[in-house]
């Protein structure tokens, strides 16, 4: 193995021993999935070996009946959720990438998606992980068991560690049975203020939606929709979603034709003016419409045009700046103003893509010091030649930050 080598292991003894050769000779690695994340945390400057989790593709168990699944970290997502559909069950994880985004990757960012409202990410549906751990030891952290608290809770540290703390080669996965239906319900939002009240009506109602997503003006238009609009899913029978309607004070629409924005949305948003730069910023929800309007006038002041989307019942926003092809320092000035609002408001610079390169170094902003240290303190032990993933994930700027 060089540096620039990309290797593609096909089991999870073989990841082994690739982490044991490199911590041998001091090779920095970093891991890749699908590729499909947003943080940059796959990127490599080329002095790293690439560990390609692809090769690692089975289904090594699966048990309907027990709403359980053992998945290596290059199972497709959509492959989870398949097996699930059709023996009646459900996973709920659904990045806007599910179609490619592998269990490994997903575990490495601790994925979310509209569905996270109502049953979590990742973190909530993995029992237990299988892990290669410096220098190079393949690990198992838990299983096919509900409930575990013998130990400090390392399988949430794995999930949304970004590949630094460790390669995950295989996952316990817990299913659920499948709802009786879905039923999104669409609402008029005119302002900021009146999408944030729709979120806390829905809250109070005591209903829990399956998703509470929104589009602002901007991102509905570009996606071919006329908005601002709540849209929010509730599962179940025709109960909840009559329950949802009173809500919400929206109505019902056909589930295929509504989510269809979800796929193209980003996409649509881009061709826009030519380029964007989307963030992940979340607040808590109460706080949702000051971000919004901050954000508004953060573009403003940068001359930038705004776009806003996403996981409004989360409070977790895809803050975005469109821009022309090379104007793109301008959205990155616009991007840190964002970031410090989100600070401000109490919430956090990412909620579900993770820092990688893109946000490296503004986890010291957001935590206090002694936060920062122990974070810091984790890694050491975790990886004390700081070889894997070097320079992602880091709490405090490394050199410069690099462009997203
Ligand atoms: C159109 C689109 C929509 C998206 N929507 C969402 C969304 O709604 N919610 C959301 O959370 N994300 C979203 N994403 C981001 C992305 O899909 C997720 O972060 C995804 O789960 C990453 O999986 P991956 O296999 O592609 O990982 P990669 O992109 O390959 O890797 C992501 C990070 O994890 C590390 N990594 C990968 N595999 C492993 C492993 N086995 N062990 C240790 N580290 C590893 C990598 O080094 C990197 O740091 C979206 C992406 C796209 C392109």
């Amino acid at each position: 193995m060089r540096p620039g080598d990309t290797v593609r292991p096909g089991s999870a003894e073989e990841v082994a021993a690739v982490v044991r050769e490199c911590y041998a000779r001091r090779l920095p690695l970093v891991p890749l999935g699908a590729g499909t994340g947003f943080a940059r945390g796959h990127e490599t400057t080329g002095a790293e070996v690439v560990v390609d989790l692809g090769g690692l593709d089975r289904v090594r168990s699966f048990d309907p009946l027990l709403w359980r699944m053992e998945a290596e970290a290059g199972v497709a997502l959509r492959t989870v959720q398949r097996l699930a559909r059709e023996n009646g069950l459900h996973f709920p994880v659904d990045p806007g990438a599910a179609e490619l985004s592998h269990v490994g990757g997903a575990v490495a960012t601790n994925a979310g998606g509209p569905h996270t409202f109502k049953y979590g990410s990742m973190r909530a549906w993995v029992l237990g992980l299988e892990a290669v751990l410096a220098p190079g030891e393949l690990v198992r952290i838990g299983g096919p068991v509900r409930k575990d608290v013998a130990g400090y809770d390392l399988v949430s540290l794995l999930c949304g560690s970004e590949g630094t703390l460790g390669i995950v080669t295989a996952a316990w996965l817990r299913l659920a049975p499948a709802p009786a239906g879905s039923w999104p319900v669409v609402a008029r939002a005119a302002d900021a203020a009146a999408l944030q009240a729709g979120v806390e009506q829905a809250l109070a109602s005591g209903v829990t939606p399956s998703a509470l997503e929104f589009l602002d003006a901007t991102s509905a238009r570009a996606a071919g929709r006329e908005g601002p609009m709540l849209i929010a899913e509730a599962d179940g029978g025709e109960h909840e979603r009559d329950a949802l309607v009173e809500a919400i004070g929206g109505a019902p629409a056909d589930p295929a034709e509504l989510w269809r924005w979800r796929e193209g949305v980003a996409y649509a948003v881009e061709a826009l003016e030519g380029a964007k730069l989307s963030e992940d910023v979340c607040v808590p929800v109460d706080r949702l419409a000051e971000l919004l309007d901050g954000h508004a006038g953060i573009a403003a002041r940068h001359g930038l045009t705004p776009a806003a989307w996403g996981h409004a019942g989360d409070g977790n926003v895809h803050a975005t700046f469109c821009h022309a092809p090379g104007d793109a320092a301008r959205a990155e000035r616009a991007a840190q103003d964002l970031f410090a609002l989100a600070i401000d408001l109490g919430g956090t610079i990412t909620g579900e893509h993770g820092i990688g390169l893109a946000k490296a170094g503004w986890l010291e902003r957001q935590w206090p010091p002694a936060a920062v240290a122990a974070q810091e303190a984790i890694k050491r032990t975790l990886d004390p030649l700081g070889l894997l993933n070097p320079g992602k994930k880091a709490a405090r700027p490394t050199g410069s930050r690099a462009s997203a």
